[in-house]
C-alpha cells in the first residue's frame, strides 16, 4: 500500500480551512492508503506560545481528527513529539539544507514579519526541515495539504533528491548499506476545492489559526450563535447578486466556495442558486449550512473528549506503530552519513 502522512499544529482552534483543505481529505484517503496522521506539537513551538496550554491543545486536536472521521482501525494517529525519530532525522537533514532555501520560504517571511524580529526563534527558520523529516521518515508517497504548504513540500522533495544524490546509491553501499534511494520523493496531494479557504475578514489572506482575530475564522467547535455572528459580521461587498471567480470579489468567491463545500453541491448548482441573492439572504443560508455540517462533528467531539483514557490509548498505539516504521529510515541515514554504529 502507498503511504500518506499529514498533520495539523496544535496552535489554536482547528478551523474550516484546516478541515476543508486537509482533514476532510484524510478521511477519504484512509480507505485506500496506509495513513499516518500526527498532531504537530513540535511545530507549534516555532512561534511564542503558551506552555500550559500545549498539552491540552494537542489532545483536543487529536479528538478533532477522530470527530472528523479519522478511523483508528485504518489510520495511525499520534503525537509528533512522542516519536523521537522526527527530531533526530531533522538534525541529520539540517546539515544538508542550505540556509538560502530556508530564507526564501514565504511562510517564514510572513510569520517573522508579523511576529517582529525580536520574537523570531531559530525554529521558525528550520521549520521546513522538520516538516521534511516528518514526511521522509516514513518514506511517504503522498502528503495531503492545503496550498499554503506547497512551497514547503517542494523543499522536501528537493531535499530528498539531494540526500539521495549525496549519500545514496553506491556510496551508501560502500558503507554497508543496501544502496539505492535513501528517501522516497513524496508528492503533494492538493484537492483544488478547499485548498485555500480565505479569512472572513479579508478575502485575500488565508484563514489561519494564528491570525489574531477569532472573527477571521470559523472554528470547527464554534457554537451556533458564534457562527451566526461571525457570518453576520464577515466582510462582503456591494455589487448586486453573488458570483464565483470574480477577482474583484474575493470575499464573495470564498463564501460561495465554503457554502459549496459544506453542502456537497456542485459549483454550478451553487452559482445558479445564489446568483440573484443578496447578502442578507445568503448569510442566513450559509449559517444554516455550516451549523448543520458541523453539528455531527461537534457531537462526536464531545463524546471523544469525555473519555481521556480512550484517547490516550489511541495516541500510545499510534506512536508505537509510527516509531516502528520510522526506525529503518533512521538506521539507514545514520549509516549512509557515516556514523559509528551502536553496538
Ligand atoms: P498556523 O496559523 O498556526 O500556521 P494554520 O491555520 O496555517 O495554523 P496549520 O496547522 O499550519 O494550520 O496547517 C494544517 C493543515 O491545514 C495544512 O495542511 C495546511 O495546508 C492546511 N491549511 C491551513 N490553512 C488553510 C486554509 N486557509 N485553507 C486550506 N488549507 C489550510
Ligand atoms: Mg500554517
Amino acid at each position: 500500500k502507498k503511504r500518506v502522512v499529514s498533520g495539523v499544529q496544535p496552535t489554536g482552534s482547528v478551523h474550516l480551512g484546516n478541515y476543508l483543505g486537509a482533514i476532510k481529505n484524510w478521511v477519504l484517503l484512509q480507505d485506500t492508503y496506509e495513513t499516518l496522521y500526527f498532531i504537530a506539537d513540535l511545530h507549534a513551538i516555532t512561534l511564542p506560545y503558551d506552555a500550559p496550554q500545549l498539552a491540552e491543545a494537542t489532545r483536543n486536536t487529536a479528538a478533532i481528527y477522530l470527530a472528523c472521521g479519522v478511523d483508528t482501525s485504518k489510520a495511525s494517529v499520534f503525537v509528533q513529539s512522542h516519536v523521537h525519530a522526527h527530531l533526530e532525522l531533522m538534525w541529520l537533514l539540517c546539515s544538508d539544507t542550505p540556509t538560502g532555501w530556508l530564507n526564501r520560504m514565504i511562510q517564514f517571511k510572513e510569520k517573522s514579519r508579523k511576529a517582529g524580529d525580536e520574537n523570531i526563534g531559530a525554529a521558525l527558520l528550520t521549520y521546513p526541515v522538520l516538516m521534511a523529516a516528518d514526511i521522509l521518515l516514513y518514506q511517504s508517497d503522498f502528503v495531503p495539504v492545503g496550498e499554503d504548504q506547497m512551497q514547503h513540500l517542494e523543499l522536501t522533495r528537493e531535499l530528498a533528491e539531494k540526500m539521495n544524490q549525496l549519500y545514496g546509491g553506491r556510496k551508501w553501499k560502500k558503507l554497508g548499506g543496501k544502496g539505492g534511494a535513501l528517501f522516497k520523493v513524496p508528492e503533494a496531494l492538493i484537492q483544488p476545492a478547499g485548498a485555500r479557504v480565505m479569512s472572513l475578514t479579508d478575502g485575500l489572506s488565508k484563514m489561519s489559526k494564528s491570525a489574531p482575530s477569532d472573527m477571521s475564522r470559523i472554528n470547527l467547535l464554534d457554537p451556533k450563535d458564534v457562527i451566526a455572528n461571525k457570518i453576520k459580521r464577515c466582510k462582503t461587498d456591494s455589487p448586486p447578486g453573488l458570483e464565483f471567480d470574480n477577482p474583484e470579489r474575493p470575499e464573495c468567491n470564498n463564501l460561495l466556495s465554503i457554502y459549496q463545500l459544506v453542502t456537497g453541491r456542485t459549483k454550478e448548482e451553487v452559482a445558479l442558486e445564489c446568483q440573484n441573492m443578496n447578502w442578507g439572504t445568503f448569510k442566513i443560508v450559509l449559517t444554516d449550512a455550516l451549523v448543520n455540517h458541523l453539528r455531527p462533528i461537534q457531537n462526536r467531539y464531545e463524546e471523544i473528549i469525555a473519555d481521556p483514557a480512550y484517547l490516550d490509548q489511541i495516541l500510545s498505539d499510534g506512536a508505537a506503530k509510527a516509531a516502528e516504521l520510522a526506525e529503518s529510515t533512521l538506521t539507514n541515514i545514520y549509516q549512509a552519513k557515516g556514523f559509528l554504529r551502536r553496538s
